[in-house]
Formats: structure tokens, sequence, C-alpha cells
């Protein structure tokens, strides 16, 4: 049994881990940086434990130091949250060598999952559909690069194995530039990410970005609670996402669905999971599997009515799924916007203190957030500050209950983008529904 979790995060997924655990009834330890004595859930947290400098390498992803901190005040389990350490499968294997449980899927899934060319080998072995592309590491060998891009057809990207945070990508739109491409990715992400395996997709030009949440346990048992549409995005960073997807039908979701779950179950993936696919011409498409709690997880919340936070936890617990794949109903619609400390022209973060702040209320309205008046947003990690979530029977009605909320927020001392959250909850394509993963950037003037 879980009786005490250590959260290994920071900010609003931090709370959000501490209330879920508070709700089970479990004990929780918080763990900060120098920079974060002031965060909401170590104030609430039943321990504290400084763990290092303001920098995310001396604290948030220094893992001899969260380990530590779990030994010394008997912590049962580590909940990474996402960001930070939570998709690295080195911690998951230390923090349950050390004997402790790790919150998430086992480090031998988290390894096959980050290697995206592994990934898609399994995926396609599990039927879910992938890009058409190279389907495996490119050679050395330029002829075979060529025919094979041909054989794809233009547009092509080129894609790192270990890439991630929509880095290590290159498009190509013709042969003339093919070669170049695929040698400057190599070095970058050899580079970067310390690996130059790269690969070929179908470069798609008009996708939406729709992602499926899945919930597994130790014994088999795998389900999927729907999708997400989270194409509204600039520099591949979400910023407003929704659930359903506009347009999905629910023979769509549920045959998509089932092919997620039974990837999980050919892995043996354990707790919560995203399935990426990019959503063309009706078809999806996988892209990478995200093998942690989300960002966006609280739409999913808001239409099934299921707290996955607390599920997590309780699956890694070795309990059993709390719920059936028939349990799972879609009830009304759910958009968040995330609340970002930053420019709203230049979008450059805009640390410092918050003089006061009024988080909205009402009928189906949720505010993630660790934030208050006299918080100070430091200058050293995500400038994401929290999250709005609103909920209604209806598209339009969560839509309306959206503008309400922003316009009731108040945020004194700091620049957000609440403003651009309003033009787009305004804004006649985002209104109609189904825009692509584009449609933010061309309307920012951006490409
Ligand atoms: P990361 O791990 O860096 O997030 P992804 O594989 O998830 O990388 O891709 C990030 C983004 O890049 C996608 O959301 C999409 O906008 C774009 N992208 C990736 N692959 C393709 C593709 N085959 N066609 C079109 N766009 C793509």
């Amino acid at each position: 049994m879980i009786d005490k979790v250590l959260i290994a995060n920071r900010g609003e997924i931090a709370l959000r881990i501490l209330r879920a655990c508070r709700t089970l009834g479990i004990g929780t330890v918080a763990v900060h940086s120098t920079a974060d004595r002031d965060l909401k859930h170590v104030r609430l947290a039943d321990e504290s434990v400084c763990i290092g400098g303001a920098s995310s390498a001396e604290s948030y992803l220094n893992i001899p130091a969260i380990i530590a901190a779990a030994e010394l005040t008997d912590a049962v389990a580590i909940h990474p949250g996402y960001g930070f350490l939570s998709e690295n499968a080195d911690f998951a294997e230390r923090v349950e060598q050390s004997g402790f449980r790790f919150i998430g899927p086992r480090a031998e899934t988290i390894r096959l999952m980050g290697d995206k060319v592994s990934a898609i080998d399994a995926m396609k072995a599990a039927g879910v559909p992938c890009v058409p592309g190279s389907g495996g590491p490119l050679g050395e060998d330029d002829a075979t690069n060529l025919s094979l891009a041909r054989e794809i057809g233009y547009p092509v990207i080129i894609k790192a194995a270990a890439g991630g945070g929509g880095r290590g990508m290159r498009v190509v739109h013709s042969e003339a530039t093919l070669l170049h491409a695929i040698s400057v990715t190599r070095a970058e992400a050899a580079n970067a990410f310390g690996s130059d395996i790269v690969y070929m997709e179908k470069y798609l030009d008009n996708p939406r970005h729709v992602e499926i949440q899945v919930m597994a346990d130790e014994t088999g048992n795998a389900i999927h609670l729907g999708e997400r549409d989270c194409s509204m995005q600039r520099r591949h960073q979400k910023v407003i996402e929704e659930s359903p997807a506009p347009g999905i039908t629910e023979a769509e979701r549920s045959a998509i669905g089932e092919r997620c779950a039974e990837a999980c179950r050919r892995i043996g993936y354990r707790g919560a999971g995203t399935f990426e696919f990019l959503y063309q011409d009706g078809e999806f498409y996988f892209i990478e599997m995200n093998t942690r709690i989300q960002v966006e997880h609280p739409v999913t919340e808001m239409v099934t009515g299921r707290d996955l936070v607390a599920e997590q936890i309780r699956v890694a617990g070795g309990e059993p799924l709390g719920f059936a794949q028939d349990d799972i109903q879609i009830h009304g619609h759910a958009i968040e916007c995330r609340i970002n400390a930053e420019d709203p022209e230049r979008f450059m973060p805009s640390p410092g203190p918050i003089n006061l702040y009024h988080p909205p209320g009402g009928p189906g309205v949720r505010v993630d957030s660790h934030v208050y008046s006299g918080y100070v947003v430091p200058p050293h990690y995500d400038s994401m500050i929290g999250k709005i979530i609103t909920w209604g029977e209806t598209r339009e009605t969560a839509m309306a209950r959206m503008r309400t909320a922003l316009s009731e927020l108040v945020v004194e001392g700091i620049q957000t983008n609440t403003a651009l959250h309003q033009d787009l909850l305004m804004d006649r394509g985002f209104e109609e529904g189904g825009t692509n993963i584009h449609y933010l950037e061309k309307r920012l003037g951006m490409s």
C-alpha cells in the first residue's frame, strides 16, 4: 500500500498531485529548490525537503537528492509529474532499485517509447496506424535515402529518434535539399540528444493534433478515456486543449481508442499515458507516446468524471483499475486555457511578484494553479502559472463559460497571455472547431 508519496515536481502539477494524495488519505512529501520555498504545495505538504539550488539541474533534475529525500522521509512512492524527470527511464529505474514505487510505467517501457523508432515499431506491431515513412533508422547510403523519399513522396520530415520538445526535426520539400537536411538533422541530434539516429516520415500538410488518453494496471487491464484536440499550438507548445475533439465520431473514438488500449496490453503498460496522433482527412497517424500525466489531463477528467492522478497512484500501488471501458462515458465538453507569465506580444517570460490574484469561479469552472496574491514567479522554470478549465453540456457552453472565466481572472504585477486566450475564444475558426496545427501561428503572422 502506498501511504506516503514524494512529489518530485513543482508548480501547479505538484499541487494537483498533493490534492490527489489528500483525497486518497495518503501522506505527502514536497521537495523543492531554494527558489521555491513559498510554493503553495510546499506549504500544504505534510513534510518538505529542500533538495538544491534554483537551477533545475541542482534540484528537480537532481536524482541523488530526490532519492535521499525519499529515504529521509520514508516515502513509499515517487510521483514525477510532467517535464523534469517524468520520462527519464534511468530515474524510474533508480527509484525502483532504491526500493520505492515509481508512479508511472516500468523503466523499460519509458525507454521503449522514448526512442521514437522503437515506439513506432511497437505501435505498428499492435496495429496502431503510423505515418508512412522509413519504418526504421535511415542508413548512410544516399541513393537509398533518395529513393525512399521519392517513394514516400515530398514533402517529407526528417526526425531524430531521441528528439523531444519539438526539436530535432526538419521538413524537406524537394530532392535538392534532402541529403543536406539528413546530415544537418543527424549532427543536431547527436549534439542535443546524444544519438544521431534519424528517420523519415511523410510530412502531413494539414493535420490536427488529436491524442488518446489511456490508463492501464499491472494485471493487464487497459482502457482509453477518449481523445483531446490540442491543435492550437505555438512553436509546438500547446496553448488551448479540449475534449472531445470537434467532429470526431463515437465510432472513430472507440476504434482508435481500442487500438491504443490493445497496444498498452501488448507492451505491459502501467499507469496513465497518451498516444499522440496527427489527424488528417479522417485518418489517425501515430507520432509518439507520452508515458506520463499531461498538462491537459483535466479536460479528460471533466468529461469522464474520473480522477486520473488518483488512479495513477492507486495503480502504482498494485491495485486494479477502478473502472472498465464500459464505465467510461464522455459527457459534455471541456476546454483548457494555459495561462503563462509572458509578454503577450513577444511571448517572452514575465517573472516577478504577483501583487493581486483573483481566480475565476462559477458553474463548470476549474482552476489548477499554484499562484496566490504575493507569490513571486521565479525566472528559473517554465512560465505556465496555471490552467483554467471550463466544462459545459455543449462546446458552446464550455466556450461561453471560458469567456466569462477569462474576464474574471485578475493577475496583477506580471504580464500574462490572457488577452491571447480572449482573442482566440472570439475567433471564428476556433468557434467552428477543428482548426489545424498551423492555425495559431498563421493567425499570429508567424508563418
Ligand atoms: P516532439 O517529441 O519533439 O514533440 P513529435 O514527433 O511529437 O515531436 O512532433 C512534434 C510536432 O511536429 C507535431 O505536433 C507536429 O506539429 C510536427 N510533426 C511531427 N511529425 C510530423 C509529420 N509527419 N507531418 C507533419 N507534422 C509533423
